[in-house]
């Protein structure tokens, strides 16, 4: 069964006192919902988030590294994140592809030092607004799965979560239309279909990001495909978030 996810993405905002503020709201917002939160706050804040989160709340990191372990300065590897309770890591964001030049190659050796450590991958695709004009999408995206986690056992990729994340409508207040985003998951879902099986495919979530919010994400997430958000802006204010995570 695919579960429902709402992740918040906090990218590099917030200093300390603001940042424990957000997530100490989060903690004693009680939002009841059958659906997974996961917080992805910046990396100095995981440890001490760890120890005081409730149980309802799990963490991811914004990255990490390619190596298992050793001289890589400013770098923190994934057994260091399982080791202080952290569960999921996002891997390949567009803004890490973009600035940090990050390739397939690279994001396939994350995801596997990841899966190795038991810390499960939010694997985020998705195409620019070039190729989104062009009509190039769905090769795109069909090649960022197929080189970085098409390579996964059956076993492996079922602990996977996508993210499809259209680079045009990240942080731009532009969203993808209900329609869009479900004919990319439900083309992503049909790939998993065809490199596994239709019962794998039906085990993964595959969530929509981009400029989703408190008003747009019913619609979004009442597609059959659509089984949850990544969200970056939104995730900034607890009521926004509240209201994302509740509008299932
Ligand atoms: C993101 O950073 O993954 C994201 C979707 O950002 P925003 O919601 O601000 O577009």
């Amino acid at each position: 069964m695919r579960k429902r996810i709402v992740v918040g993405n906090w990218k590099m905002n917030m200093n300390n006192s603001a940042a424990h503020s957000l997530f100490q709201s989060l903690n004693n917002a009680e939002i009841v919902s059958s659906t997974k939160i996961i917080i992805a706050p910046p990396s100095v804040y995981l440890s001490g988030f760890s120890s005081n989160k409730s149980k309802n709340i799990y963490l991811a990191a914004q990255n990490c590294s390619d190596n298992e372990n050793g001289a890589y300065t400013g770098e923190i590897s994934a057994s260091m994140l399982y080791s202080i309770g952290v569960g999921y890591s996002l891997v390949g964001h567009s803004e890490r592809r973009q600035y940090q030049n990050e390739s397939d190659l690279l994001l396939k050796q994350k995801i596997n030092v990841l899966i190795e450590n038991k810390v499960i991958p939010i694997f985020c695709c998705g195409e620019n607004l070039d190729k989104r004009e062009s009509g190039d999408f769905y090769k795109v995206i069909q090649s960022q799965l197929e080189n970085s986690l098409f390579h996964l056992s059956n076993s492996e990729i079922k602990e996977v979560v996508i993210a499809y994340e259209p680079v045009w409508a990240i942080g731009t207040g532009v969203t993808a239309s209900p329609g869009q985003a479900q004919e990319i998951h439900a083309f992503i879902r049909s790939l998993l279909v065809e490199r596994y099986s239709l019962e794998t495919a039906e085990e993964i979530s595959i969530l929509y990001g981009g400029s989703c919010n408190a008003s747009n994400a019913k619609e979004l997430f009442m597609n059959k495909d659509v089984d949850g958000g990544l969200i970056g802006g939104a995730a900034l204010d607890v009521d926004s978030f509240s209201a994302i995570i509740k509008s299932f």
